[in-house]
């Protein structure tokens, strides 16, 4: 049995992904942590996940949540993510990590800890969204430079990133695949006498509204036709069970930072 901790328990992700843990084979809930003070600390996180009692108890601590884990699934916040990975490198505990909005010099602090554990980052667990990263790439380079670039994301009104980590991801592979830099091409911000669209530049939008889980289309625009690759999701369930996946895949793998391509063998 793999024995599993989930913080950010009783988040949106969380819930989800303590179901999916209870759903698949082979692995069971070691731990369930939350944020100090927050409201369901003490309650069984099984029963708070909607999947009945499992008999783990939320704690504010994550040296106790994982006593009992071999690995820690992270979906909350990068600032605390980052304290969290310090803490599964010092107990020598792998990590799962599906927090977004990294900036790169935060990314760079993760992986200084995965010289001493296993990590896992990927800022989207499902395995469409890792297919059409493979897409992406593709299509870019089969297009090259005579396709204009436009990526649009669309995300619930609680988002608190933007752009999301995987529209992020899609304009870093899509740039990788032209040449580019993505930190210098990608274009948030369009507003009054901006001037015209320059050649290399990746526009990066953003919608926030209701409960839309996650919405990703990146646009080829040509002269006279336009491409569009787009993702919809249309539950949470897909990331959590591919957070489950990441879980399992990372059982004996050498210390070092990997991601769903790893996963899938999309590499
Ligand atoms: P959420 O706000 O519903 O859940 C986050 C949880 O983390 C909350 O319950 C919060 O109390 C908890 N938390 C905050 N600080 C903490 C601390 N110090 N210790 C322990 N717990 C703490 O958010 P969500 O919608 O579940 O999303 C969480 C993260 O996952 C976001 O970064 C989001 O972008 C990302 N996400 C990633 C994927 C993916 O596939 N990688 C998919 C969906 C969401």
């Amino acid at each position: 049995m793999i024995r599993v901790a989930v913080v950010g328990a009783a988040g949106r992700m969380g819930g989800r992904i303590i179901t999916a843990i209870k759903e698949a084979e082979g692995l069971e809930l070691g731990g369930a942590i939350e944020r100090p003070g927050h409201a369901m600390l003490g309650q069984d996180a099984g029963s708070l996940a909607g999947c009945g009692p499992l008999e783990v108890a939320i704690v504010d601590s994550l040296e106790e949540g994982l006593k009992s884990a071999d690995v820690l699934i992270d979906f909350t916040f990068p600032e605390v993510t980052l304290k969290n990975v310090a803490v599964c490198a010092r107990l020598g505990k792998m990590i799962v990590i599906g927090s977004t909005g990294f900036t790169p010099e935060q990314r760079a602090e993760v992986a200084g800890h995965a010289r001493k554990i296993p990590v896992l980052l990927a800022p989207n667990m499902s395995v469409g969204v890792n297919a059409c990263f493979k897409l992406l790439k593709e299509a870019a380079q089969i297009l090259g430079d005579g396709f204009d670039v436009e990526i649009v994301e669309l995300h619930h009104n609680k988002k608190k990133d933007s752009p999301s980590g995987t529209a992020v991801r899609m304009g870093e592979v899509v740039a990788d695949a032209l040449g580019r830099d993505y930190n210098k091409v990608a274009n948030f911000h369009r507003e009054g006498m901006c001037g015209e669209r320059s050649k290399e530049e990746i526009g990066m939008q953003t919608v926030r509204g209701g409960d839309i889980v996650g919405e990703h289309t990146v646009y080829f625009i040509g002269m006279g036709e336009r491409i569009e690759i787009t993702h919809r999701a249309m539950s949470r369930d897909m990331f959590a069970r591919g957070a489950v996946r990441a879980a399992t895949w990372l059982q004996g793998q050498a210390p070092g930072m990997y991601d769903m391509q790893d996963v899938l063998g999309l590499r």
